[in-house]
C-alpha cells in the first residue's frame, strides 16, 4: 500500500494557481489513458516528474465558507497545506506584487514543518521576472520566478518540489517497477505480431490464433503468477471517506461491533488515518478509517481542518484498494463528494457509494431506491461503474453488505483476461460496430492485450489510435464489462499507435524476446468473429 506524498498549491485568487496545477498535469508523462470521465474542474491529480509520483492539489478549488475575504480563504488553505501537505508551493503574483494576504499567509506558512516551495507567477518576460525579486523578501530558502502560462520557469520549479518530497519509501519504488514491467510487457507482447482484428477496409484479416494460444499465452501465465504472489500478500485495504458528520464513524463501529475478530487496530502508516485489521471470510481485510482521528497541532484545529477532511482523504485513497464514499441520503452527493469520487476514478481504485442514514427518507416505497441511484447515475455518469448501497449504519441496516460489496470488487480488480478470449470479445465488437471515421479515416484496432490489473488496464494497439473517438471507448468499456464483470472497479483503456512501436522484422532471430518465440510462417487462418 503506498500513500503518495501530497504537494498543495496556496495562494490568493487569481495567481493563478489552476493555470499551474493544470500544466503540472499535463506535463508529466504521458499516461495514456481515457480521463474523460472524471470531473471537468480537476482538484487533486496525480504527477510525475523525474520518475517520482505524487499528488498534487488545488487547495483553491476547495469549498471555501461563504462570506469568507480573501485573507480568510488564504489563510484556510494555508492551514489545510500546514496540517496534510509533504511540500507547499506557495504561489504569489509578480504583476500584482506582494500584498498583505501574502504577508498573512506566508506568516502562517512559517510555520509548517513541510517544506514550503515560493513561486512567483506571471513572470512572462525578464522585467517582469525582476519583479519577482521583491518576495525574496519573505525568506523563503527558494523563490522561483515562473510563468504558468508560458511554461517559463515550471521544470525547474517541478525539479524544486520533487527535491523537497520526502525520501521516496520502497513502496513507492516496488509500484514503479511494477508499472515499468506492465509497460515493457505490453510493448513485447506487441512487438513483431500484429495483425488486424478488426473491420474496416480490410476486414478479412484477423489475429493470428498460434500468438493468442501461444507464447503470449505463456507470458501471460507467468505475469499472472507474478501478479498473483504480489496479490496474496497484501489483505484487501478499504478506506471510508466522506465528508465530516456522513456517519463514517458510526458506519466503522456498526462493523467492528458485530463480534468480529479485530485482529489489530494501529494508526496507519501516515498520521492521516487509523488502520483497524479484521478478519472477514477466509481471510482479513484492513479498514482505513479517515474519520477517527483528530487534527494535530493548534494551526490544523478548527472548523477549516473539519471541511478541508478531503485532503486525509486523498492520502487514504491512494493506499487503498476500494474506496467506500460514504454520503448521506439527505445531502445527496454534493461537489466535494464528486471531487473525491473522481480523485478515486483516477486512480484506478474499486468504489462503492454508501447512501447512509437511509432511515431518515421518509415515506419510501419499492422504487425510493431505485430512483436515487437514477438521480445519482444523471449528476456523476462517470461513477456509473461504482454499486450503491443504501445503509443505515444507527440502524445497522445492510452495513455488511458495504464489506462484502468491497471485497467483491477487490476481486473484480484482480481478475485477467485471456489474451485469446478478450480478442474475439474485441473482433466481435468492432465487427458489429466499426470504429467511426475521422476525416476519411477510419482508425483500425489490430489486437488488444490485458496488461495489469487493480486497476484492470487493456492496451489496444491501433492505426491512428488518437482517432479512436471517446463514445467508441465507451462502447468498447461496455462490452469489454457486460462480458467480464470488474463490477465496481475502473478499467482503463489505452490505445497506442501500432507505428509508435517499432517492430522487429519478421524474419530475425526468434531469440531476442519472449514474444518473439512465435514463429510467423506457422500462422492459422484469420479468425472470423466467434459467438455472434
Ligand atoms: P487561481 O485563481 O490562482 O487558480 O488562478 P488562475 O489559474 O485561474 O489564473 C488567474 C488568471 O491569471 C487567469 O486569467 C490566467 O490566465 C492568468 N495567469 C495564470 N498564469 C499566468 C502567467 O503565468 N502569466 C500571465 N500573464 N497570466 C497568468
Ligand atoms: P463522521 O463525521 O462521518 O464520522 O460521522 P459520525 O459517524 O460521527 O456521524 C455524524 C452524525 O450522524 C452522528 O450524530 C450520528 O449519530 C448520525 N448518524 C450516523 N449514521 C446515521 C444513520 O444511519 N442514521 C441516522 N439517523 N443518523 C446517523
Amino acid at each position: 500500500m503506498i500513500a503518495l506524498p501530497v504537494v498543495a498549491v496556496v495562494g490568493r485568487p487569481n495567481v493563478g494557481k489552476s493555470t499551474l496545477f493544470n500544466r503540472v498535469l499535463g506535463s508529466r508523462k504521458a499516461i495514456v489513458e481515457d480521463r474523460a470521465r472524471t470531473t471537468r474542474d480537476r482538484l487533486y491529480g496525480e504527477a510525475e516528474w523525474n520518475g517520482r509520483r505524487f499528488v498534487i492539489v488545488d487547495t483553491g478549488g476547495l469549498e471555501t465558507a461563504p462570506g469568507d475575504s480573501i485573507e480568510a480563504a488564504v489563510q484556510e488553505q494555508a492551514r489545510l497545506a500546514i496540517a496534510e501537505a509533504d511540500v507547499i508551493v506557495f504561489v504569489a503574483d509578480a504583476i500584482a506584487g506582494l500584498t498583505p494576504a501574502d504577508q498573512e499567509a506566508a506568516e502562517l506558512l512559517r510555520q509548517a514543518s513541510a517544506r514550503v516551495v515560493m513561486a512567483v507567477n506571471k513572470a512572462d518576460n525578464p522585467s517582469r521576472e525582476l519583479d519577482a525579486a521583491e518576495f525574496w523578501e519573505l525568506g523563503w530558502e527558494q523563490t522561483h520566478a515562473i510563468s504558468a502560462t508560458h511554461g517559463r520557469g515550471t521544470a525547474e520549479l517541478l525539479d524544486a518540489i520533487v527535491e523537497a518530497l520526502p525520501p521516496e519509501t520502497d513502496e513507492e519504488r516496488a509500484a514503479k517497477a511494477r508499472a515499468e514491467e506492465a509497460d515493457a510487457w505490453a510493448r513485447e507482447v506487441a512487438a513483431g505480431h500484429l495483425e488486424p482484428i478488426i473491420a474496416g477496409e480490410d476486414a478479412d484479416d484477423g489475429i493470428d490464433e498460434s500468438i493468442a494460444d501461444g507464447a503470449d499465452e505463456v507470458a501471460a501465465r507467468r505475469w499472472d503468477a507474478e501478479l498473483a504472489a504480489a496479490a496474496d500478500e497484501e489483505p484487501a485495504a478499504i478506506a471510508f471517506v466522506g465528508r465530516p458528520n456522513v456517519g463514517k464513524s458510526s458506519l466503522l463501529n456498526a462493523l467492528l461491533g458485530q463480534q468480529r475478530t479485530i485482529v489489530s487496530s494501529v494508526p496507519g502508516t501516515t498520521r492521516d488515518a487509523i488502520d483497524t485489521r479484521l478478519a472477514w471470510g477466509r481471510s482479513e481485510v484492513v479498514l482505513i478509517d479517515t474519520a477517527g482521528i483528530r487534527r494535530r497541532g493548534k494551526v490544523a484545529s478548527g472548523p477549516a481542518a473539519e471541511r478541508y477532511s478531503t485532503l486525509r482523504a486523498l492520502k487514504a485513497i491512494s493506499r487503498a484498494d476500494v474506496a467506500v464514499l460514504v454520503i448521506d441520503a439527505v445531502d445527496g452527493l454534493t461537489a466535494q463528494d464528486a471531487h473525491v469520487a473522481g480523485f478515486v476514478v483516477e486512480e484506478g481504485k474499486g468504489l462503492v457509494l454508501a447512501v447512509n442514514k437511509w432511515d431518515l427518507v421518509e415515506e419510501k416505497t419499492d422504487r425510493t431506491f431505485d430512483e436515487y441511484v437514477a438521480a445519482i447515475r444523471s449528476e456523476v455518469p462517470f461513477l456509473d461503474f461504482a454499486p450503491v448501497v443504501s445503509i443505515s449504519a444507527k440502524t445497522g441496516q445492510r452495513v455488511d453488505r458495504v464489506l462484502e460489496t468491497a471485497v467483491d470488487i477487490w476481486g473484480e480488480r484482480r481478475k485477467r483476461v485471456p489474451t485469446a478470449e478478450l480478442n474475439r470479445i474485441v473482433s466481435a465488437a468492432s465487427e458489429r460496430v466499426a470504429p467511426p471515421a475521422v476525416k476519411g479515416r477510419r482508425p483500425k484496432l489490430f489486437y488488444a492485450t490485458q496488461v495489469s490489473v487493480a486497476p484492470p488496464t487493456f492496451v489496444f494497439f491501433a492505426n491512428n489510435a488518437s482517432a479512436v473517438h471517446f463514445s467508441y471507448r465507451r462502447y468498447l468499456e461496455n462490452r469489454l464489462r457486460e462480458t467480464f464483470g470488474f463490477d465496481g472497479t475502473p478499467i482503463r483503456l489505452v490505445f497506442r499507435d501500432r507505428s509508435a512501436i517499432k517492430l522487429p522484422r519478421r524474419r530475425r532471430s526468434p531469440t531476442a524476446g519472449r514474444s518473439r518465440a512465435v514463429k510467423p510462417e506457422k500462422r492459422k487462418a484469420p479468425i472470423k468473429a466467434r459467438g455472434r
